[in-house]
């Protein structure tokens, strides 16, 4: 008889969103054509820039000409787009060669993946609230978890922790769901543990183009002793809108070995096995981002992200509710008022105002008793929600 990987039977349901999703509808089923304002989304709105859909535009029209025609892609990425990344770390004193950037389809792809690196027999530590995808992927390699767990009384950034023995640690900053950012010291702490003892650091940096304040590390790479202890999971779904596009970079640097082996060259060696690389057409939108004219203008569409977030945070000020993020991030990580549950601050936004957030829970025991807005919504839709929030609790 076939044996599967029983590890899926240890997931747990994707309730949230699932819960999220039918506690929507029944509303919607009870007041059909009642408008809801949804600031829990994880999605962009808006749409790719105009020097991205210029660049896809050309691409498109270069695979219709033999001449310039592209079939297969270099596995692990374009040299132009490899060399274009490269050069933004450049430009932000973080010396990369371009063979240490991995085009990837995404930062999701890239998380579940490059566990293939490591043994099922690693101990990988989640800083929790976290994005589920960390502790998930883990389950299903049947990793042992280490959760530590962070709340209000340390920013929501925990130091590393002594007695634990992590082999893989997964950090995320700006964070999703807290919205908090390590400093350069919190963070250089984190790159001195590991270190010390040999872990690997799998650092999420899905949102750093939301740092707008000075002296925040954008890349784990700015950190002294980086380049020895981890691995650099970005992507362009938020920075960039590249959410349905589906685009990303991975940073592995030459010299991270742990065990007498090599870890760029074990990813090299995976990609040219599981992955004929990313479409030419995406890739070359890619390279826009990074082009002078693409900088500007997917800076300016962050800033409607921004202002989304000064909308609501100044909401939450109004209200008296505790909350952390807002700001060099796009989530807004609050303590439900009231003394509330996740699930029951849920409904009384439902069914009061018609705001649709996110309960803490989703993210990890510690969550509890939390909620999350995010600030991808449109303008008009952020600004009403503000408006109804203070309606309620102001
Ligand atoms: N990492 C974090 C922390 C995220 O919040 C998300 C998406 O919401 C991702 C990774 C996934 O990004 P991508 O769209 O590149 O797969």
């Amino acid at each position: 008889m076939i044996t599967l990987n029983t590890h899926y039977a240890e997931l747990k349901d994707a309730y949230l969103f699932a819960g999220i999703a039918k506690k929507t509808q029944a509303y919607l089923a009870q007041h059909p054509g009642q408008r809801l304002y949804r600031m829990g989304i994880g999605d962009v709105t808006y749409p790719l820039c105009d020097a991205v859909i210029k660049a896809l535009r050309e691409a498109v029209e270069d695979q219709a000409q033999k001449e310039t025609f592209h079939g297969y892609m270099p596995e692990c990425g374009a040299p132009f787009l490899r060399e274009a990344i490269a050069a933004h770390y450049g430009r932000r004193g973080v010396a990369l060669s371009p063979e240490e950037v991995f085009v990837s389809s995404g930062a999701s792809d890239e998380l579940g993946d490059i566990l293939d690196l490591f043994s099922p027999q690693s101990a990988a530590l989640v800083v929790e609230p976290a994005y589920p995808a960390y502790v998930d992927a883990n389950v299903i390699a049947g990793r042992r978890l280490i959760r530590l767990a962070s709340g209000e009384e340390n920013g929501f950034l925990p130091e590393p922790p002594e007695q634990e023995d992590a082999d893989l640690i997964y950090l995320c900053s700006p964070n999703n769901p807290t919205g908090a950012v390590f400093s350069r010291s919190q963070l250089q702490q984190w790159v001195d543990y590991a270190n010390d003892r040999g872990a690997v650091i799998l650092f999420d940096a899905a949102y750093e183009a939301f740092i707008e304040t000075e002296g925040i590390p954008l890349s784990i790479f700015e950190l002294d002793g980086a380049e020895t202890c981890a691995v650099e999971i970005c992507s362009l779904s938020k920075t960039a809108g590249f959410t349905g596009t589906r685009l990303g970079y991975t940073v592995i640097p030459k010299e991270l070995e742990r065990a007498g082996m090599n870890l760029n060259a074990m990813w090299v060696r995976n990609r040219t096995t599981k992955t004929n690389g990313v479409s030419y057409v995406i890739q070359k939108g890619g390279a826009a981002v990074f082009t002078p004219e693409g900088r500007a203008q997917v800076r300016a569409q962050l800033q409607i992200y921004k202002n989304n977030a000064r909308l609501l945070t100044a909401a939450l000020e109004r209200c008296g509710i505790r909350y952390t993020g807002g700001k060099n991030a796009p989530y807004l990580w609050l303590k439900c008022p009231r003394n509330l549950g996740g699930w029951e601050f849920f409904d009384l936004l439902l069914n009061e105002i018609q705001v649709v957030g996110t309960p803490g829970e989703g993210f990890g025991e510690c969550g509890k008793g939390f909620f999350r807005f995010s600030t991808f919504a449109s303008t008009e839709d952020t600004a009403e929600a503000a408006r109804r929030l203070i309606s309620l609790l102001g």
